[in-house]
């Protein structure tokens, strides 16, 4: 949790106040530094988590570059406002640093680097199958077999580069509880999260119509750490590259790219820098377990049923055609809804998540796979604590394990194939949307869907590499990503202890995060020990206030009492009128008004903590503090 909001910084200057550092004109002399080398994955040792990492990787690595739009859209011709711009998405996307050079000569790899993961990928993926609505897969598929076929010819001129550096956490302690998977894969971890953004950085200037090209730990035409030099991020000292608050805890990526941007200036060395800068790494696992995740979540009230009723035997099954996005497609919501969500134009209509877009899915034909010839043997206790603590490793925000009843799948897939459900555990994760992006939004202009596309990106890929982690184990598990889901989410979520059913309506709510949440759950038969639901008095705090019904733009959310819908006690919301707003909103792509103005959602030790603290005593003061929460804008 942090002691104080970054809501007045900057975006594009990042979590660290490297700005704050000496900086010279000259180029350090980037010999000093061994030439690159690519990660090597081949030598991991079961059960470690790198194998599970190396299809997504490759899948990463498969699109790293592409077409570009033939079309140039109208950018600022000032480059450093494209800096900051390009910058300031790198660090909405949670890169620890952001820096911009002019590719020099010193950085360019002699002979380029490729994964040798994407012809394994490609042999793998050719006959499997995908029972997913959303339109894209045939194209990433052909993207695969062309990569194998004719790999990135030499890099073209790009005269620029933009290098991506992505924070790892502190190493496992020597007898830690559930960090079996993740010991000696830091490299790993931070070369997969640089990868997930340089990809979609290098996708995202296509669509705009400049040549942009991403570069990984194990596909590049680059010398990452040199380029980490010569872009301001890094220092060379002893020969290696070292950042100043985290020395050599993070993992690279670049683009480069035709597009001009004002380049920063390289750092001095470390002993010419002024005395006690405060750089510390921000690691939230320094004073806690990774099993624990980095919210406080054992201080939350425990209970054996969750605060919503659900009449178990009473919920039907749905097929997976009854959710709105699908029902839009298929011309339910009308014609002119149908329209605008035929292949995903709704997200399509914004640069960003255009390109998040094509990342999320090719990730969609990994999100389940052939599961391992031998079992492991693993206590449910022991291997709860091994999901948590990959998971939080990994990124994910919060993580919680349930039972995944019968009445929480879907009846019959996007096809229409009956579903037997396959899989008695649930894991359920959540991923923060980001709270000084909210903070920037009206919550329905145009930077919501890139919020949406960025939390669902992230849990396809780290959801899909625990997915892969349990099957090579010997136990079946798939990720059910929003391109691909076969259960219905929130119930789980609830079940898990992840948070409590809010007015929103189906969207639960989190204490820590309130409902500025994506969700992904992983399914799977390893026996797991499951946690309990969480009480901390939402209903009533709901109850007294109406916020979000008074926000929301469609007047989707009922500011009445719960009725019973389908099963379940909720404050029913017209989720048609919801669908209809977003998909076909002229103003902005998508929504999350309703995220944006709810009083819980709140960052900073001193503005959240006695705010939550008094929320979940006295829920009965949720309309003072709801008049309190207006008031402070
Ligand atoms: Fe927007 Fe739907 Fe929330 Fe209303 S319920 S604020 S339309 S996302
Ligand atoms: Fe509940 Fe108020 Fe948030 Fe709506 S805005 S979800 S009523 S706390």
């Amino acid at each position: 949790m942090k002691l104080f909001s970054d809501r007045h910084r900057p975006v594009h200057l990042g979590p660290y106040r490297t700005e704050r550092l000496r900086r010279g004109r000259d180029l350090p002399d980037l010999s000093a530094l061994p030439p690159m080398r690519a990660l090597d994955v081949g030598a991991a040792p079961a059960p470690s988590v790198i194998a599970a990492m190396r299809d997504y990787q490759a899948m990463l690595d498969t699109i790293r570059d592409g077409p570009v739009n033939k079309v140039r859209a109208e950018c600022p011709e000032d480059e450093d406002e494209r800096a900051r711009h390009l910058k300031a998405f790198g660090h909405f996307c949670d890169a620890a640093g952001v820096g911009i050079c002019r590719l020099p000569d010193a950085a360019r790899l002699t002979q380029p680097i490729r994964n040798p993961g994407i012809d394994r990928l490609a042999a793998d993926l050719s006959t499997r199958q995908t029972k997913t609505l959303a339109s894209g897969i045939d194209v990433v598929m052909a993207e695969l077999r062309e990569a194998v076929a004719s790999p990135p010819g030499a890099l073209p001129g790009h005269p620029f580069a933009l290098v991506l550096l992505y924070e790892n956490p502190r190493e496992p302690g020597p007898d830690e509880p559930g960090c079996d998977w993740i010991r000696g894969a830091a490299a790993h971890r931070g070369a997969l999260r640089a990868s997930e953004t340089a990809t979609v950085l290098a996708d995202y200037l296509r669509v705009l119509g400049f040549e942009a090209r991403a570069h990984s730990a194990f596909a590049s035409d680059v010398d990452l750490p040199r380029l980490a030099v010569a872009a301001g991020l890094c220092v060379i000292e002893d020969g290696r590259a070292v950042h100043p608050a985290l020395g050599q805890h993070f993992g690279l990526a670049a683009v480069t790219t035709t597009f001009a941007m004002t380049p920063d200036q390289p750092l001095r060395p470390m002993a010419e820098q002024p005395p006690s800068l405060g750089l510390r790494p921000r690691d939230p696992f320094r004073r806690r377990a990774f099993r624990d995740g980095p919210h406080p979540f054992e201080t939350l009230k425990r209970v054996d049923q969750p605060t919503t009723f659900i009449d178990e035997p009473r919920v039907p099954r749905v097929p997976k055609r009854t959710d709105m996005f699908a029902r839009a497609l298929f011309g339910d919501l009308g014609p002119g809804v149908q329209e605008k969500a035929k292949g995903g134009a709704y997200v399509r209509k914004s640069a960003p998540s255009f390109a998040q877009r094509r990342s999320l899915a090719a990730m969609v034909l990994l999100q389940d796979g052939p599961v391992a010839d031998t079992r492991a043997d693993l206590d449910p206790s022991d291997a709860a604590d091994l999901v948590k603590a990959t998971s939080y490793w990994l990124g994910i925000d919060a993580v919680g394990i349930s039972r995944c009843p019968d009445w929480a799948w879907y009846s019959h897939d996007a096809r229409g194939d009956p579903i037997d459900p396959p899989h008695a555990h649930a894991i359920s994760m959540i991923v923060d949307q980001g709270y000084e992006t909210m903070e920037g939004a009206s919550g329905d202009d145009w930077i919501s869907v890139a919020q949406s596309m960025r939390a669902y990106l992230r849990f396809s890929i780290l959801g899909g590499v625990i997915a892969a982690q349990i099957r090579a184990l010997g136990y079946s598990a798939k990720a059910h990503t929003v391109m691909d889901g076969e259960v219905l989410q929130p119930p789980l979520l609830l079940l898990s202890g992840l948070g409590e059913v809010s007015r929103i309506g189906e969207v639960i709510l989190n204490p820590f995060l309130g409902p500025r949440l994506k969700s992904g759950v992983v399914t799977t038969d390893l026996p797991m020990a499951h946690d309990r639901p969480v009480d901390f008095g939402l209903q009533r705090f709901c109850e007294g206030c109406n916020k979000c019904a008074r926000e929301c733009p469609s007047g989707a959310i009922t500011a009445g009492p719960k009725t019973m819908f389908n099963g379940y006690e909720i404050w029913k919301s017209d989720s048609q009128k919801c669908a209809t707003y977003r998909i076909t909103t002229e103003g902005g792509a998508m929504c999350g008004r309703c995220m944006k103005t709810c009083p819980w959602n709140l960052e900073g030790i001193f503005a959240e903590r006695p705010v939550r603290a008094l929320a979940m005593a006295a829920p009965a003061t949720a309309p003072v503090l709801q008049r309190l929460d207006d008031a402070l804008g």
